[in-house]
């Protein structure tokens, strides 16, 4: 086994799950009524190892929408199904050192990266427009759905339509950064932009618990390969280029110091959710709706940087 000792090894992770629960900082995200409703008390910790190991404690089973936690996943669909170089010839790979809804590009008039809204919307038309054009949004859909799914180990997931309906409605400035990137011809060419915006929403919209999401996260700490359907999903080099964004990119603009303190691959979502990755160990999901005024789950913040200080998992420990 790849932790040895889990029983002991999982006591102490709900040690570490019952100090962070006591904290009751930040608040739920309020942008939408569907975000603003959730229960700030939902605490959830979810961890899978590579050869398959569970632990799960508090609120794994609760459905939330993916949000930004999709961002690195169709990243990693894009890149394996189109290649690295298609796709960084139309995303960079620099944290953008701004809010990740900030309505600016890189200096090649670029999104700075795909783990921002910017990027992700650009991701989202390439799996769109550049494969397999001749399928309908519904199969695209359907056809992305099932990525997911199989990233999840062949679970079935969730599709919040009121959260989708929701994030169209309220989303100028999603649409302004849609068409400050179309003016900068940033989309790939026939896009058609009201259903590439849509696929992004959509993208968003599919739910999903803890649970799944740690073995979302595992698939990606195993290389490509999910422990617990074995079936390969993506390439190696694809999740090498997913972990090294997530890692450089993946906490909104706590990013550096997350890389810094904590040193591991993560990406969070508005909907208090965290997927963390130890390369070659294990996959974990952390959920709970709090946020920190920067945008990340205070509880899961917390809870990493306690792991880190338990465990020899931050990558620069090994020295
Ligand atoms: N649907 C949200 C947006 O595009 C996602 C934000 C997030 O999770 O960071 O604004």
């Amino acid at each position: 086994f790849i932790i040895p000792e889990f029983q002991e090894f999982s006591k102490d992770i709900e040690l570490i799950y019952w100090r962070c629960k006591e904290n009751t900082n930040g608040t739920v995200a309020s942008y939408i009524p569907q975000l603003k409703r959730m229960n700030p008390n939902y605490w959830g910790v979810s961890i899978v190892t590579i050869d398959g190991q569970r632990y799960s404690i508090g609120d794994v089973n609760i459905p939330f929408t993916i949000q930004s936690c999709s961002k690195p996943l169709s990243y990693g669909i894009a890149l394996d199904l189109l290649g690295a170089d298609v796709v960084h010839q139309y995303v960079g790979q620099e944290p953008s050192g701004r809010n990740f809804n900030e309505l600016i590009l890189d200096h090649n008039k670029k999104p700075h990266n795909p783990m921002i809204n910017a990027g992700a919307i650009i991701i989202c038309s390439m799996l769109k427009t550049m494969y397999s054009p001749e399928m309908s949004s519904a199969e695209k859909f359907d056809f992305t759905m099932n990525f997911f799914e199989r990233l999840a180990g062949r679970e079935d997931l969730g599709f919040n339509n009121a959260v989708f309906l929701s994030e169209r409605e309220c989303a100028d400035r999603n649409y302004a950064l849609g068409f400050y990137m179309r003016e900068h011809k940033c989309f790939p060419e026939n896009s058609k932009f009201r259903e590439c915006m849509d696929f992004y929403f959509q993208c968003c919209s599919l739910e999903v618990n803890c649970d799944l999401v740690a073995v979302m996260a595992a698939t990606l700490a195993n290389g490509g390969i999910c422990p617990i359907s074995e079936e390969k999903v993506l390439k190696p080099e694809s999740v090498r280029d997913v972990l090294s964004l997530m890692h450089s990119c993946g906490m909104y603009d706590y990013s550096g110091q997350f890389a810094f303190k904590v040193g591991l691959p993560a990406k969070s979502g508005v909907s208090g959710a965290m997927l963390v990755v130890v390369p070659n160990v294990m996959g974990m999901c952390l959920y709970s709706p709090p946020l920190d005024p920067l945008g990340n789950s205070c509880r899961g913040v917390q809870f990493c940087e306690e792991l880190v200080e338990k465990f020899n998992f931050h990558r620069y420990d090994n020295l």
